[in-house]
């Protein structure tokens, strides 16, 4: 009994309290920051190579705690476990539907490209809501693209399935987001209901400069396109990778080298440029 007691004061370390506290402290801003109109969407253009021009903008979430930004990479997973995921999520469509009207306006090719979590798409009623809110916000579902991550079919739910038929049966494309970096992608990926694929920045990474050819990137690529699927490459950094994903057929390309993801101010003078273009 001793020795358990003793066990038990050793594995209670200090390290743990605060990490604790850390995450009930963000759940609680989180909370309010939700109610108080913290949480902003920021924009990236994801361009056709083809076509010159901008084709999505992906909207991405920011949060800026006290003039100070937390990363998506801490905030949406404590928002996931707290189930606040579905407040935000439906504020970031709101939000860009908003935002992005009359660009989407300018063309029926153009889209809208909005991140999605396993946890909203569990929901009684998440196609309804999204149908609903595109419809009162004047915005065609064709030109709405989900993106979700392959963990979302893990578990084989009928009503994830369900759900993700209902939006397509709309208009709405899905697409799988950091795809390759799942478990079973490649095989897997014609059992899918996606329509499109981003192929995950770690792979465009591999491309430098007068390196070997990479059989891997070509087969992601071709695999995609036979399915009928739209192939948009992240993480495009260097005007080297854009040439070699271009020579590859990819369909979009999205990254640092167009532009960093901006808040709707800066989108204005992008498009601007754009159309300078
Ligand atoms: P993601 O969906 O894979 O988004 C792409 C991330 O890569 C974004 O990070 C973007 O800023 C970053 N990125 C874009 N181009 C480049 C590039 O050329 N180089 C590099 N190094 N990075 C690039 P961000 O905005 O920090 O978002 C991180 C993740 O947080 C997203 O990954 C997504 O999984 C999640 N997330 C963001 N907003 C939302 C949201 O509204 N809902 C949900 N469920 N998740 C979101
Ligand atoms: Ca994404
Ligand atoms: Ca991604
Ligand atoms: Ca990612």
């Amino acid at each position: 009994a001793k020795a358990a007691g003793k066990n038990q004061y050793l594995r209670f370390q200090p390290e743990m309290m605060t990490a604790l506290v850390r995450r009930t402290d963000m759940e609680a801003g989180l909370r309010l920051a939700v109610d108080n109109d913290e949480i902003t969407v920021n924009y990236q253009p994801i361009v056709s190579p083809v076509r010159g021009e901008v084709a999505q903008f992906e909207a991405l979430a920011r949060w800026d705690r006290n003039g100070e930004r937390v990363p998506p990479s801490q905030f949406i997973p404590t928002a996931e476990r707290s189930g606040l995921i579905s407040a935000i999520g439906m504020h970031m469509l709101q939000e860009s539907f908003t935002q992005l009207r009359a660009w989407l306006a300018g063309s029926p090719e153009r889209s809208l490209a909005v991140n999605v979590s396993g946890v909203q798409l569990r929901e009684r009623d998440f196609a309804d809501d999204v149908l609903r809110l595109a419809e009162s916000c004047g915005m065609n579902p064709a030109q709405l693209v989900l993106e979700v991550t392959e963990s979302v079919f893990f578990d084989h739910d009928d009503h994830v399935i369900e759900q993700l038929g209902r939006l397509r049966h709309a208009g709405v494309s899905v697409a799988l987001d950091d795809f390759g970096t799942g478990y079973s992608s490649l095989g897997r990926l014609q059992d899918l209901p996606v329509d499109a694929v981003k192929i995950d920045r770690s792979f465009v990474s591999m491309i430098r400069t007068g390196a070997e050819k990479l059989p891997i990137l070509s087969s992601m690529i071709n695999m995609a396109h036979s399915l009928g699927l739209t192939v948009t490459a992240e993480g495009v950094e260097t005007a080297a990778q854009a040439a070699y994903l271009t020579d590859l057929q990819c369909d979009l390309l999205q990254g640092y080298l167009f532009s960093f993801p901006e808040p709707d101010t800066g989108l204005e003078i992008a498009l601007l440029r754009s159309a300078d273009a």
